[in-house]
């Protein structure tokens, strides 16, 4: 599949933070030492992974506009200076020789805001719950276009073909999926080349009682009883796939799940725009159709915050209008 050099580019970064994001996983997993309130080692990962996706679309694009979830200003105070030694440390698997202070600028590169006509969104480890259980993360990059995403790249580094493989047991590849506007989605192993993508789509009228629904892990992120309270309602007798970060998008956009839910659990949390840009493209790629619970398109003007929305209801066509009455009788 031809892909358009300024996408081949936001493709090599994302793989290559994938590459780093795992790395430093791996190193978690052998920490027997961690404490419950220890983030260092997500926090490792998030620094690094913006700074090399930075990296590389400096090198490939030049000039560009980036808003990213994180800032440097607290590594560069001088009580984080190993915090930042760490934090370049996994960038030189990329970029070797490369110094703190073009990695800290690197990172700095992500503090554009939302008002551009054109820039990229990151989250360089959506779900870091999920990243500090060994389960499921992504790191999320989008292009979007006078308020719109017109490009999406997940790299998703614990996401393989048993998409429900047990939290000790990383995926020895990964999965990275990407889409364009009006250009269909795609997937390839994380560490392949783009060569070799194949386009995925969703499974399309999947029978109601047999419907596949994929939802947070966190409760905080999304009412798992409401939604259980729908699968009740619609008879559904399939029990649903909990998984970490925007995989959830990409599951239903490969047709291994039918529905991703994220039901508000608060009526003053507001979605970030690095949260959904990428996964929302690649599942209506494939697809799939992606809303607010009222039925709303996502609106991706209003700066960092979705906040025009609530929640997510992404499906197949077909059952999306079922859904949306459901959660309409809650
Ligand atoms: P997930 O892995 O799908 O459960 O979602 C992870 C994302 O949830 C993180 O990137 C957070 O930005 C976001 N998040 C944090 N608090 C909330 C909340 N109260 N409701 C919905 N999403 C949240
Ligand atoms: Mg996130």
């Amino acid at each position: 599949m031809p892909v358009s050099s300024t996408l081949a580019i936001a493709i090599s970064a994302v793989a290559e933070a994938c590459a780093v994001t795992r790395a430093v996983q791996t190193e978690l997993q052998h920490l027997k030492t961690l404490t419950k309130d220890d983030f260092s080692p997500v926090t490792v990962a998030d620094f690094a992974a913006q700074a090399v996706v930075c990296l590389r679309l400096a090198k490939g694009l030049g000039h560009f506009a980036l808003v990213g979830e994180e800032s440097a200003s607290d590594l560069r105070e001088t009580s984080r200076s190993s915090m930042a030694a760490a934090v370049t440390d996994a960038v030189r698997a990329i970029w070797p020789g490369v110094s703190v202070a073009e990695v800290l600028d690197a990172i700095d590169y992500g503090n554009h805001d939302a008002t551009a006509r054109s820039y990229w969104t990151l989250d360089p480890v959506d779900g870091t719950k999920g990243f500090l259980r060994g389960g499921q993360y992504a790191v999320s990059l989008a292009l979007i276009d006078d308020g719109a995403v017109v490009a999406g790249v997940l790299g998703c580094p614990n996401l393989g073909e048993n998409f429900l493989r047990p939290f000790d047991q990383p995926d020895p590849e990964g999965t990275l999926f990407y889409a364009t506007a009006g250009g269909g989605a795609f997937s390839l192993a994380a560490t392949a080349a783009v060569t070799t993508a194949r386009q995925i789509q969703i499974v399309t009228d999947r029978p109601q009682r047999a419907l596949r629904m994929c939802e947070s892990v966190e409760s905080g992120h999304s009412r798992l009883d409401s939604a259980y309270q729908i699968r009740q309602d619609l008879g559904v007798t399939v029990a649903p796939a909990r998984l970490d970060s925007q995989c959830k998008y990409a599951v239903v956009a490969r047709g291994q799940a039918d529905v991703y839910l994220r039901l508000p659990t608060r009526s003053d949390y507001v979605e970030k725009i690095w949260d959904h840009a990428a996964g929302a493209l690649i599942a209506t790629e494939a697809g799939a159709r992606v809303t607010d619970i009222d039925g709303r398109a996502l609106d991706f003007s209003h700066g960092t915050g979705l906040s025009a929305n609530r929640g997510i209801v992404c499906a197949d066509p077909a059952i999306h209008p079922r859904l949306l009455e459901a959660i309409a009788a809650l």
